[in-house]
């Protein structure tokens, strides 16, 4: 008699605790997706989706101290707690395309918006980080389709769809720093204060966590260009898949480039406990470049090329490693992405991932690509900041 209880007991257990587990979840749904079209803007939909070791129920039950939002786009999984921002009527002037493409996929949108709730600055975050992805597939002059899902020889493109890892970039937004800092240890083994990138190893992708409470860092109009510079790493690293370290001139020259490109004026910057951002505490670029030349203080780029961690930068070298990466992508894009393509793409005689003597190999390319050595680069460059200083869009 008993097992004929038993049955129903467990129908029971299991109907008492679904609900509970969709309590404990506390994500409020989306109120723009279900009236309008966000595949327009890239948006595939809010979850439940992977994320880190396992997917965005745990996350969101492991730091429930907040309330998170997920959102996936083609290329993203973003978790975020952040608030709404509200907008002033500069920030609307500076946003009109974007709120426009925003209006276009929820039509619903009001045409006068003083604030974009929390859900509404996630769309409008996640829109800009495709926007994003697309731009430095330009840079790199390949197209989704270059990347099959698992390892090819001809070419070697890396091991997965996305610039050669197996999953999407993530991106998680912390409304305060608490939650940033175990996320990071949770998952790094160390508690990190400022944004922070790292490599999954299982499945294979790229994390980046950023707690966005400092003062600048609470804006978009800050937040956006350091996410970007965050991603420009984090793309680059994980083009043809993540093995090796790229080389730190190139890898933090574009990172600065990418971030200006946005807004001229930010500034992320390396510390010992990860990424965090500045702005408007240096003459723009551009002149601090020409002033250099100028002035035969510039570093040569044999000397930057023999730096192999972003501390050994001086505030010098960064001026030059961003000045040299605008002359490469404004005169040079095509030899550009081939010299990217072959730095991450090395393999060893066994036909695998090795990076072994980038310089070697930097050199060497520079040749084949250009025919230059590193210093016929510097000259050219020295000759493009002194002669034509109107073709550096400086701010
Ligand atoms: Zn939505
Ligand atoms: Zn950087």
């Amino acid at each position: 008699m008993s097992g004929v209880f038993r049955l129903p007991l467990l129908l029971a257990l299991l109907a008492s605790t679904a609900p509970l587990q969709g309590a404990q979840r506390r994500e409020p749904e989306c109120p723009w997706c279900e009236k309008g079209d966000a595949a327009a803007i890239g948006v595939v939909g809010h979850g439940p989706m992977p994320l880190l070791s396992k997917d965005s129920d745990d996350f969101a039950r492991a730091y429930s101290e907040s309330d998170w939002m997920f959102l996936e786009t083609v290329h993203f999984r973003l978790a975020s707690s952040l608030g709404g921002q509200n907008l002033s009527a500069k920030d609307s002037k500076r946003l009109e395309a974007d709120l426009e493409r925003l209006r276009t996929a929820f039509p619903k949108m009001p045409k006068r918006l003083r604030k974009l709730d929390p859900w509404l600055r996630l769309h409008w975050t996640a829109m800009r980080l495709e926007d994003f992805y697309a731009r430095f597939q330009r840079l790199l002059g390949v197209t989704d389709a270059d990347f099959p899902e698992s390892r090819g020889d001809d070419p070697y493109m890396g091991d997965g769809r996305y610039l050669g890892e197996k999953e999407k970039f993530e991106v998680l937004l912390h409304e305060s720093r608490g939650t940033h800092h175990r996320a990071t240890e949770d998952n790094t083994g160390v508690r990190v204060t400022d944004s922070m990138r790292w490599h999954h190893r299982s499945p294979h992708k790229l994390v980046l966590s950023v707690p966005a409470v400092d003062s600048d860092l609470r804006q978009d109009r800050w937040l956006l260009p350091h996410l970007v510079h965050n991603l420009s790493h984090a793309f680059l690293a994980a083009y043809k898949h993540f093995s090796y370290d790229p080389p730190t001139w190139i890898d933090e020259g574009l990172a600065h480039a990418m971030e200006r490109e946005i807004e001229p004026e930010s500034w992320t910057r390396e510390g010992e406990e990860g990424t965090y951002q500045e702005r408007g505490r240096s003459r723009p670029w551009d002149q601090e470049a020409r002033s250099l030349v100028q002035k035969d203080e510039a570093p040569p780029l044999a000397a930057l090329m023999r730096k192999h961690t972003l501390g050994e930068l001086e505030a010098d070298d960064h001026v030059v490693c961003w000045s040299i990466c605008r002359f490469l992508i404004d005169q040079h894009p095509g030899p550009l992405a081939a010299f990217l393509g072959g730095i991450k793409g090395q393999l060893d005689e066994r036909g695998y991932p090795s990076g072994k003597d980038l310089t070697g190999l930097q050199r060497r390319l520079l040749r084949e690509l250009w025919d230059w050595s590193p210093v016929d680069l510097d000259q050219a460059w020295r000759e493009a900041v002194a002669g034509n200083p109107a073709h550096f869009p400086g701010p």
